[in-house]
Parts: C-alpha cells; sequence; structure tokens
C-alpha cells in the first residue's frame, strides 16, 4: 500500500473553495502584487509573499492547475540527483522540507515517499561526485549494484545496468492537488485569487503600473510576477520569444494484473533509466491510477492552447517497447489513463527567472524545462526575495544567460 503518511492537522476540508473566495482589493492603488499565473511557481511566489505580509492578488487565466497548465498533472518526481549540479540539488533538498510540511498540514497526502531510483549503464566518477554533494548536504543516498539491484526490486530487469543510486526519502509530488491546496492556503491566510485572463502588458515608462484583462478591465499594483509557464512567449514575445519552447509530452498509465501489488508504492520506487540518451522515468501505482511512464526526450514543439490532447498511436509503442526490456510484465497490460502535457524548455535546461528589463517592477519566471515542479517552494523564496528587493540574484536564471533557441550553437 502507499508509503505516505496522512495526517490530520487543519485539514483540506476547512479551506474555501477557489471558486467562493472574496476579491479583497486595497484602498488606493490597488494591490503590493499582482502576480500572474497560478501553476506551481506562481502559487508558491504568491503564497509566500503573503506570508511575508505583502497583499497579494493571484490570477490565473484557466483556474490554478488546470488541466493544460504544466503544473496540472497527476504526480511529479522530486529527486536531489542533479548530476552534481550544487544549485538543484540544494533547492531540491530545501524544498523538500517544505513539500512535506504542507503534506503534513492536510489529510489528502501531497507527498509520496515512494523513493527515488536512478539507474545508470556504467559507473562513473560524475555519479559519485553527486553522490559526494549529496552526502554532504544529509541527503540519505544508498549506491546499489546489479545484484542488489535484482534482489530488491525482482519486478524489474535490469540486464545493461551496472549501477543504481536510490534517493530513500524523496519521491512524488501529487503535483494538482498540491498546487491546488496551497491557493486554498493563501486564500483561507488573506490573500486573493481570482479568475483573470491577463493581456500581453504594455508600458511606456520605467514601471508597469497596470494590467489589462477580461475584455478591458484593468488591475492597479505596485509590483507584478508574470509565472505564465508555457505561456511566456505569448505574453512577452521580444523578452522571451523562443527563449522558452513548449514541447509536447506523452505520459501514460498502465494497469497492473488483478492482484499483483509489486507496482505499488511500498514495493516499488519512482525511477529514471539513465542508461540511455532516450531517458524513461516512472512512478509506482500511485493511489491506484496506474504505473506511469514516460520518456524525457523533448517532443515536438506545442502550443499550449491549440491542439487536442491525444496521445499518440507511435508514443504509446515506443513506451511498450520498453516496458517489454525493463518491466516485462507490464508489457501487455492495458492502458488505463494517458495525458499530454508540455515542457517549457530554455535553452540550456536552466530555470528563466529574471526582472522585465524595461519595467523595473515586474519579474518573469519559468523555464521549468521539465524539471521544473520540485523546485516550487524555492523559487517561491527566491522571486518574493527578488520582489521584495532581498536576496543574491542567480546568475544563471537572467535573461541574458538565456538564449533563444536555435541561436545557442
Ligand atoms: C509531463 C511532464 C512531466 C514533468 N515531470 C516533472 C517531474 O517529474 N519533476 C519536476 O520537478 N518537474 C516536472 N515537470 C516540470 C514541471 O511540471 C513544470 O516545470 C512546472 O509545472 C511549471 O510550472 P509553471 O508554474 O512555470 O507553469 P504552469 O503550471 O503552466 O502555470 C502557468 C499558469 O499561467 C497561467 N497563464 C498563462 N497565461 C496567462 C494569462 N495571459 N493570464 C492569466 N493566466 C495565465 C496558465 O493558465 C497557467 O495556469 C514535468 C512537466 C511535464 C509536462
Amino acid at each position: 500500500m502507499t508509503l505516505s503518511r496522512r495526517h490530520l492537522i487543519g485539514g483540506a476540508a476547512a479551506l474555501p473553495t477557489l471558486a467562493s473566495v472574496p476579491v479583497r482589493a486595497r484602498a488606493g492603488s490597488g494591490w503590493d502584487v499582482i502576480v500572474v499565473g497560478a501553476g506551481v511557481f506562481g502559487a508558491w511566489t504568491a503564497w509566500t509573499l503573503q506570508r511575508r505580509g505583502e497583499k497579494v492578488l493571484l490570477v490565473d487565466a484557466w483556474g490554478a492547475a488546470h488541466a493544460r497548465s504544466s503544473s496540472g498533472g497527476e504526480t511529479r518526481l522530486i529527486r536531489t540527483e542533479y548530476a552534481g549540479n550544487a544549485l538543484y540539488t540544494r533547492w531540491a533538498w530545501e524544498s523538500l522540507a517544505e513539500w512535506q510540511a504542507l503534506s503534513k498540514r492536510h489529510e489528502s497526502p501531497i507527498f509520496h515517499d515512494v523513493g527515488a531510483l536512478y539507474i545508470y549503464g556504467q559507473d562513473s566518477a560524475k555519479i559519485d561526485a553527486s553522490i559526494a554533494l549529496q552526502r554532504g548536504l544529509g541527503i540519505p543516498i544508498e549506491k546499489l549494484g546489479a545484484a542488489d539491484l535484482t534482489r530488491r526490486w525482482p519486478q524489474m530487469n535490469f540486464d545493461g545496468i551496472a549501477v543504481g543510486i536510490l534517493q530513500p526519502t524523496m519521491g512524488a509530488l501529487m503535483a494538482r492537488r498540491s498546487v491546488q491546496t496551497l491557493v486554498r492556503e493563501f486564500v483561507a491566510a488573506g490573500g486573493s485569487f481570482r479568475p483573470f485572463a491577463v493581456d500581453p502588458p504594455h508600458a511606456t515608462g520605467a514601471a508597469l503600473a497596470a494590467i489589462t484583462g477580461n475584455g478591458g478591465e484593468t488591475l492597479r499594483a505596485d509590483r507584478f510576477v508574470f509565472a505564465c509557464g508555457p505561456w511566456l512567449p505569448r505574453l512577452f514575445p521580444e523578452v522571451v520569444g523562443s527563449r522558452i519552447v513548449p514541447t509536447r509530452q506523452d505520459v501514460f498509465f498502465f494497469a497492473p494484473a488483478p492482484g499483483d501489488d509489486r507496482f505499488e508504492g511500498s514495493k516499488q520506487p519512482a525511477w529514471v533509466d539513465a542508461s540511455d540518451i532516450d531517458l524513461h522515468y516512472g512512478f509506482p501505482d500511485i493511489e491506484y491510477r496506474g504505473f506511469k511512464i514516460a520518456l524525457d526526450r523533448h517532443g515536438p514543439r506545442f502550443d499550449p492552447d491549440g491542439a487536442d490532447r491525444v496521445v499518440t498511436e507511435e508514443a504509446l509503442a515506443k513506451v511498450r517497447a520498453y516496458l517489454a526490456r525493463r518491466f516485462p510484465d507490464l508489457a501487455r497490460r492495458p492502458l488505463a489513463e494517458s495525458r499530454v502535457c508540455q515542457y517549457e524548455n530554455s535553452d540550456n535546461g536552466h530555470l528563466l527567472i529574471d526582472r522585465h528589463p524595461g519595467w523595473a517592477n515586474a519579474w518573469i519566471a519559468g523555464g521549468g524545462s521539465g524539471h521544473g515542479f520540485k523546485h516550487g517552494p524555492a523559487v517561491g523564496r527566491y522571486l518574493a526575495d527578488r520582489v521584495l528587493g532581498t536576496g543574491t540574484p542567480e546568475p544563471a536564471f537572467t535573461l541574458a544567460q538565456h538564449q533563444p533557441h536555435g541561436e545557442t550553437q
């Protein structure tokens, strides 16, 4: 059964529904901060700013973690294995504590500590350096040889695998649920949320005074954060443009055989197969939605508004072929569910978080690039610091360090 701990501290039922939230405007110019976009980045930013005493309005065109947002999926992996990148390793580790705290405050789990297993075709000094980095931060981690892997997870075929790295305290974040729960907390604590579709913003001076949307309505604030994920290029065609390119990602959930519990979270960790350039990853059968699997390779360019979201036969055939090799007892099982989501890729995989170059009071945040979700709490803290004029800017996140796609080589 699921490994998650359920805690009944301040249950979710006590929180208001998002539809019934009062919109409180501040007397005078408007809000301290308006955050546009209630995905994981915008939600944590609004939540953090509100806790620091700011009067915050969070808006979204379609609702918090809606089905087509990048944050609207079922599960997202949290892991500290980052190939030795110190910043993301630390951010993921710090964020885990905040996700766990959020999970403890609510009855429905936000985090399932099923563990995260990376498997590699070859051992290397780089793997050991990443392990050392994580151990230096106090992160529990185990290095396993092929025989250990087969003994512990006999339902997997480890042919071609030399080594595995298990992060036993990591696991699966419930993506949509966690963002919607966070937004309800934000509202219960005095923040405001409303549906509002923002037009591409314009200002002639050195600051942005207001945004318009919903057919001509104006909202004023002292400062603005635009956390619009794959829609950022549309809102800021000149500043962001092809610095962020959304790509189509097909995701599959397979039904294990009746009575077969080998793929549940108590017996199967979340996993990433790094033995191939075509990197597959997946999750155990969490909350009985099925065994999730996807290919991490960037799919074709994707318009987040334009297309019906139906997986392709070709992508399904490819994951079945992969299952036949690595999870043979699932290869012929029925497909229980499928989803099409989009990565919002920056050119180099780094987050894009920076002040708008023309407006001193506006920030842009996105570029999660298929790995951003776990960092939501750290992004919220970082952006709140930037907006409030504290903290140190991270050079890797700046617009200057991100080139438009196709102009990098
Ligand atoms: C299939 C898939 C698997 C992934 N797996 C992982 C994983 O395992 N681990 C991990 O850490 N990350 C993972 N990611 C990446 C992660 O989910 C994203 O990086 C993250 O959710 C991006 O959040 P966001 O807030 O930037 O964008 P979004 O969640 O897309 O939110 C942006 C919001 O802005 C709103 N908006 C846009 N334009 C406007 C407008 N004009 N007016 C008002 N509102 C607007 C949208 O409606 C949307 O709700 C995965 C992504 C996908 C697609």
